[in-house]
């Protein structure tokens, strides 16, 4: 089987040779920053991606600009040849074609990695290679920190153009409520610096717009005093799920209380052997040990638990170390009003459909909640709001993500069709019991949702024609043709 996977991809590859001459032209300015499939930086950047469907993929070239002119003087050769291509940050955009490409050209941002602390310690600015346990693991050392992911391995931009949930989310919002001013290549190969005081519709749009409005080379994040804090891994049996989820429900309820606390419930399906498990990451962003915000979880018997005092760094290489890149993946997702009868039956539906899939190979099937409370929705109004169209009406709300990994291309369609029925049978007990919400995130969503529906009529008429004025030739919606298009 592995051996037919090897095939498909020397297949793949021999077919991109002849496309090779679109890359020339841009080679001509970029030179050594132009990498063609035969070099052993094209292999080395195509294996950074975290999905096998994402490194499946073969470009003609990839390209790595190490400036944001470089970036602009790609895309407006890309643009003059109707070449297409895909932008990656971190890679960790789970279906082909996200940020990586067929036969076209792959710009590849892993050199943009600047970094740079302002004088008052307020604002922190990134190149948007680096991933975001680069980015803590200076920021610990000089106690400070921004709102970012809670994987080390994420890229800084992928996660903060969808929205970004960090574990300082209560205190602060998300990492797209956090962004002073984004330095972007628009379409027309200008590079601008876009905040809320400079282009306040753009900036809008690049809060939850994901690729559709540019390409951002930094970001200049707020940054907040941060020292050590609390947090880990709390492992549970499967007779201990009706309580996580009354915790859950009332942590979700009382988060404004206490919003230094965060939590991620996951169920599992581990193996024949061990059966579903619970795991919870706790984290609290001061140094205190299971603060009582968090109690009802912590009051619960747990298998083994890695709560300890530490910082961020060490808790996000944590998180990284049990979500390793190389296998088939997908992510998809929901949302809904923090209805606890509902969860536990979400939770119910869950587990009957996935027995159905239990014998896969590499299987590893999950189903997250994660509480969207009113603490964190409080911020997203920030410098005249975001793009995402969550609102406090009927919040605190459930963020409900099913996902699962696995080996072999030959299990895709079962696995896909598994993760699309439990995503729309919840979807549809959740219709019933009127707790649905029609918010869908981008970050977790599968490649079939309709991301930008969920953010609104309003918000997405108001994205179509922020996208028409500054990109009217529709460069980063057809000739870059991956991941979520608002049109
Ligand atoms: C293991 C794992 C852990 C995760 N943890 C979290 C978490 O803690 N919090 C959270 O909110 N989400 C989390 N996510 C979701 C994550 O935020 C998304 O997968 C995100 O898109 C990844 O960003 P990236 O830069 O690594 O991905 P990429 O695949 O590089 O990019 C994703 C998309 O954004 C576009 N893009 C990236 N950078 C730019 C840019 N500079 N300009 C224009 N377009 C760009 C790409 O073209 C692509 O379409 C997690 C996902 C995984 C798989």
């Amino acid at each position: 089987m592995q051996q037919l996977q090897h095939r498909t991809r020397a297949r793949k590859l021999y077919a991109s040779i002849p496309g090779i001459f679109k890359c020339t032209s841009i080679a001509a300015v970029l030179k050594n920053k132009v990498f063609y499939p035969a070099s052993v930086t094209y292999q080395a950047e195509e294996s950074l991606y975290w999905s096998a469907q994402q490194e499946d993929q073969i470009p003609t070239c990839r390209i790595a600009p190490t400036s944001a002119k470089d970036v602009s003087v790609a895309l407006s050769i890309l643009k003059a040849q109707n070449c297409q291509f895909a932008v990656k940050s971190g890679g960790h955009a789970s279906f082909a074609g996200a940020s990586n490409i067929d036969g076209g050209v792959a710009i590849d941002l892993l050199n943009l990695t600047s970094f740079t602390v302002s004088s008052d310690r307020k604002q922190v600015s990134v190149g948007t290679g680096l991933r975001w346990g680069q980015v803590y693991i200076k920021l610990d050392a000089m106690g400070l920190s921004v709102i970012g992911g809670r994987n080390s391995d994420i890229g800084v931009s992928g996660l903060t153009l969808g929205g970004g949930i960090s574990y300082f989310s209560g205190i602060y919002g998300w990492a797209c409520d956090n962004v002073n001013n984004y330095e972007v290549v628009f379409a027309n190969g200008s590079i601008q610096q876009v905040s809320y005081t400079t282009l306040p519709d753009l900036y809008f749009a690049l809060r939850g717009g994901g690729n559709n409005f540019g390409i951002v080379t930094r970001l200049d994040l707020a940054s907040f005093e941060q020292g050590k804090m609390w947090g880990g891994a709390f492992n549970y049996g499967s007779d201990t799920f009706t309580s996580l989820i009354t915790a859950f429900h009332w942590f979700n309820i009382n988060h404004p209380e206490d919003p230094n606390a965060a939590v991620i419930l996951a169920f599992v399906w581990f193996s024949p052997s061990v059966g579903f498990l619970g795991s919870v990451d706790l984290e609290y962003a001061l140094p205190v040990v299971a603060p009582p915000i968090l109690s009802n979880f912590t009051d619960i018997p747990d298998l083994s638990n890695s709560g300890r005092i530490t910082n961020l760094t060490d808790l996000a290489l944590e998180l990284a170390a049990t979500q390793p890149a190389g296998s088939r993946e997908t992510y998809w997702a929901c949302m809904s009003q923090n209805d606890e009868q509902y969860l536990n039956d979400v939770l119910a539906l869950w587990e009957t459909e996935t027995v159905k899939i239990m014998n896969v190979t590499g299987v590893l099937p999950v189903l997250v909640f994660q509480p969207i409370s009113l603490a964190m929705i409080s911020h997203m109004s920030k410098n005249g709001g975001n793009a995402l169209g969550i609102t406090a009406a009927n919040g605190p709300l459930v963020l409900i993500n099913v996902s699962s990994k696995w080996t072999y291309t030959s299990d895709d369609a079962l696995i896909q069709a598994w993760a699309k029925s439990v995503i729309d049978k919840t979807v549809s007990l959740g219709k019933a019991r009127g707790v649905w919400n029609r918010y869908i995130y981008q970050n977790y969503a599968g490649q079939p949702q309709d991301v930008f529906a969920g953010y609104g009529p309003v918000n997405k008429a108001k994205l179509v024609s922020i996208h028409k004025k500054y990109d009217p030739n529709d460069v980063f919606t057809k000739l870059q043709p991956g991941y979520f298009k608002i049109d």
